[in-house]
């Protein structure tokens, strides 16, 4: 193989970035490390600024103030031609007129790489995203899926320090999107790349990163795994963006070492415990982390604790692999998901809550 993988970390050290003579602050003091190898996606509602980061990442947007390294080098001043990083855009930015080879081979003639050596690289990127033997035909030839693929193919020709992925997947249909977006990641694991990756989509958050760095109104909301995001929210803020959740009152009664005894509406759980006092706090807790008594499988489950809590189903809906429920209760109304479809509860009868604890957590409040 003639492509080089050289996997670069990027760092952010107190990044700001302000519009309009700092009319508009983007970027509010920003700090993250990505290593080597890793897939980090910058993941966020619309406006939070994670566009504005993978921009300054490239070097085509530049820090107000603070630092940001890419491989150990300091590149807060330099422009995006001098920085090794190669980006894949939303709209893939091929030219039209030119074959597919060609445009996979346009930016290594472009620094003046000799003609032979761009072609063979060219190759060996088109087969790297298999599509090998399609060199010769134009971008209009290809379907949306293979176009993006070329886009990828030719930014990894330029074998960057850093990979940048841009909402890559936005053009692309629901079923083309899960396809593509495990092409990527498998890609980028076989080559051991680092990527940095932008999307508002959660669920291809998900699935495609090591780590999540969240991002709400100019900082980062919270950061971590896909499993600590979705498992353990810190806020109300990432429990509803991540997954979905029902936010909840309930009331720190006693504290053991870092487990919390938490009453919710009289249902006691034992949760993770981390630096709240005793008193009211809000609990997240996912919509399958509510057990609904009548339901067979809820006998013999171990994280199943006995409640007085009661409510009544106001609504009761069929999804194939799940039943979806809202129930009322004391605590408000809850939104359930429950996948022992055999044994439905219908609407209108009356049901005891139990919660299982692997679903809940204590957040912040907004
Ligand atoms: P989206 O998902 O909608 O693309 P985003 O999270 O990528 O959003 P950014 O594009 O980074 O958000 O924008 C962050 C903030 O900076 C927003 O308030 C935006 O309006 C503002 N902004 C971005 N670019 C500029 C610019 N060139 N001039 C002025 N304000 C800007």
């Amino acid at each position: 193989m003639k492509l080089k993988t050289r996997a670069g970390s990027v760092v952010f050290d107190n990044v700001t970035k302000t519009y309009g003579h700092g009319a508009v602050t983007a970027i509010d003091n920003v700090s993250f490390t990505i290593n080597p190898g890793e897939l980090v996606t910058l993941l966020g509602p619309s406006g939070c600024g994670k566009t504005t980061t993978l921009r300054m990442i490239a070097g085509l947007e530049h820090a107000t103030t603070g630092k940001i390294l890419i491989g150990g080098k300091d590149v807060t001043q330099l422009p995006a031609t001098d920085r090794d990083v190669s980006m894949v855009f939303q709209s893939y930015a091929l030219f039209p007129h030119m074959t597919v080879a060609e445009n996979v081979a346009y930016g290594l003639s472009a620094t003046g790489v000799a003609k032979a050596e761009a072609r063979e690289k060219a190759e060996e990127g088109l087969n790297l995203v298999g599509l090998g033997g399609y060199g010769s035909r134009l971008p209009s030839e290809l379907s949306g899926g293979q176009q993006q693929r070329v886009a990828v193919a030719r930014a990894l020709v330029l074998e960057p320090e850093v990979l940048l992925l841009d909402e890559p997947l936005s053009n692309l249909d629901a079923k083309l999107r899960r396809h593509v977006r495990t092409e990527i990641r498998d890609l980028q694991q076989k080559l051991g790349l680092t990527a940095v990756y932008v999307t508002h989509d959660q669920e291809e958050a998900l699935a495609v990163s090591d780590r999540i760095i969240v991002m709400n109104r100019a900082v980062i909301a919270q950061q971590g795994t896909p499993r600590e995001l979705y498992e353990q929210p810190q806020s109300e803020f990432i429990a509803d963006f991540i997954g979905d959740a029902n936010l909840v009152d309930g009331e720190i009664v006693n504290i053991d070492g870092n487990h919390a005894r938490v009453d919710i509406g009289g249902a006691q759980c034992n949760l993770r415990h981390r630096g709240q006092a005793k008193g009211p706090v809000r609990v997240a807790v996912r919509p399958d982390a509510v057990q609904l008594t009548g339901l067979a499988a809820i006998a013999g489950d171990a994280h199943v604790i006995e409640t007085s809590l009661k409510g009544h189903i106001t609504h009761a809906a069929y999804l194939g692999s799940q039943m979806q429920y809202s129930v009322a209760t004391p605590i408000g109304e809850l939104f359930v998901i429950d996948h022992r479809i055999d044994t439905p509860i219908i609407a209108g009868e009356e049901v005891a809550i139990g919660f299982s604890e692997r679903g809940m957590a204590v957040v912040s409040a907004e």
